[in-house]
């Protein structure tokens, strides 16, 4: 299986290589070459399998000859072992036709544990058959940066870097970054907000001396390994749905596209996948390109739901790859546009391509606050407000084909929202009630790509 970049002019890479690299050196994200397919009888013997089952499935056709199969097997059973939940991503049952996939069980209670454990796992395995060491940078709104860190913290071969819109996090996600205790654990307190965060990632990837002086590695949701990782979910819940022998829609609260995208994998692979809705807040800039062809920045509007806060959506560029007939000269073409004046429109008939992929809706602050408080009432469930933009956009979705809302983070990540919303406060699971009692590690720094290069280095050859 050999690796692309969407915008044509990086090296081909092999699987460890993409995954160990993370943003490719044109400024373009990595992609299979081509999509393996599963066949319906494949799907169908799903049915019933374990969760760990279905990923092996899923992802040993699109990592080549990086893992044999017991290593790999091996690595899929310790990434999902510490999750505090047997089935890992439990369905459950909102309204008629209606479902939520659960996907907070993991040890940041956020679907990010799902890839990001795997990509811990990953990582040691094919950096302790090479002997080699790397330096993980990664730009959070709160949720990567702690699941990044937790599964990383304590792997000797690698160093660990997030950088964090200070004040922007929420007080559960700041403590999940700031208080594990390895020396290989970096939590950057930035001043900005996570556009600013993500711009110096790519600017530090973007400088090769740099890059290669500290063996840089990206972990963010552009990584395709972790995209690879979120596929899988969408095989348990559509299979327990039914499929292949009957369609299944999902709704994905959406932030910089990743785990949406996972979904359109999953149905280039043949997953029978009817609507693919995109869930955004108040920062809509995916909602208003499908509804306008044009993809148009408009700065960061701070809302209750802080992990889909986002201006410009990393992966996004991947969607347009396909929707341009995988030409990564035309992809090339908009992202330079777009870095020169914060907006591009869509031609004509990559916007028919989006258009047939993706619906999407938007949700006010609102709205939000409004759905947590009645799904609380009359769904029994108590949803954070990630989920509850999903949610509500799901409920405008429904029809007779089986929608799944992927359930994001825990509704104990964003206690503050919960309880206003719902009257209710959310506990934290057991296994984490001392998190406000650890003791917190961070550094400060000013929005100056500088600074935090020397502070890397120091602390690298430290
Ligand atoms: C990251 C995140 C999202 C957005 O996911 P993307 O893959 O970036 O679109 C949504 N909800 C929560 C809780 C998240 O942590």
């Amino acid at each position: 299986m050999r690796y692309i970049s969407t915008r044509g002019k990086a090296p081909v890479l092999t699987f460890e290589q993409a995954m160990l690299t993370g943003l490719a050196r044109d400024g373009g994200l990595y992609l299979p070459e081509t999509i393996p397919t599963l066949d319906h009888d494949a799907i169908r013997a799903m049915r019933g399998a374990s969760y760990e089952d279905v990923a092996f499935t899923v992802m040993r056709p699109f990592i080549g000859d990086t893992f044999t199969d017991a290593e790999f097997r091996e690595i899929i059973a310790k990434a999902y072992e510490g999750f505090g939940h047997d089935v890992r991503a439990p369905l459950v049952q909102l309204g008629s036709n209606h479902y939520l996939l659960e996907l907070f069980h993991g040890p940041t209670l956020a679907f990010k544990d799902f890839a990001m454990q795997m990509i811990g796992q990953m990582f040691q395995a094919a950096l302790k058959r090479s002997g080699e060491r790397v330096t993980i940078v990664g730009a959070t709104s709160g949720d990567t940066g702690s699941a990044a860190i937790e599964a990383f913290r304590g792997l000797d071969a690698v160093d660990v870097f997030i950088l964090f819109p200070q004040g922007r996090v929420s007080d559960v996600q700041r403590r999940q970054m700031t208080t594990p205790s390895e020396d290989n654990v970096h939590a950057l307190a930035i001043e900005g907000d996570f556009d600013t965060c993500q711009a110096a990632v790519k600017d530090m990837f973007n400088d090769f001396d740099f890059r290669d002086g500290v063996r840089l590695a990206g972990v963010n949701s552009i990584n395709w390994a972790r995209v690879l990782a979120q596929v899988v979910y969408y095989f348990t819940s559509a299979v327990s749905l039914g499929a292949p022998d009957r369609e299944v829609s999902f709704t994905v609260p959406t932030g910089n596209f990743g785990d949406i995208f996972a979904g359109y994998i999953a149905k280039k692979m043949g997953l029978p996948i009817g609507e693919l809705v995109i869930a955004t807040n108040q920062n809509d800039i995916l909602h208003r390109t499908l509804e306008t062809g044009s993809y148009t920045t408009d700065g960061v509007k701070p809302s209750i739901s802080p992990s889909m806060d986002i201006q410009v959506s990393s992966n996004f560029e991947r969607a347009l790859f396909y929707a341009y007939g995988q030409d990564g000269a035309a992809v090339s073409e908009q992202m330079d546009e777009l870095k020169a004046s914060g907006e591009f429109k869509v031609s004509q008939g990559a916007y028919e391509a989006l258009k047939e992929t993706y619906a999407s809706g938007r949700v006010s602050e609102e709205e939000t606050s409004a759905m947590i408080t009645r799904a609380n009432a009359t769904m029994g469930e108590l949803l954070c407000p990630h989920s509850a933009v999903g949610v509500k956009v799901a409920m405008d979705h429904l029809g007779s084909t089986p929608m799944v809302t992927l359930a994001t983070a825990h509704p104990a990540k964003f206690p503050a929202a919960v309880e206003a919303a719902s009257g209710h406060h959310p506990e934290l699971p057991d296994r984490m009630s001392d998190l406000f009692e650890r003791e917190e590690r961070m550094t400060e720094l000013p929005n100056d790509i500088e600074k935090i290069k020397a502070l890397i280095r120091e602390r690298i050859n430290a």
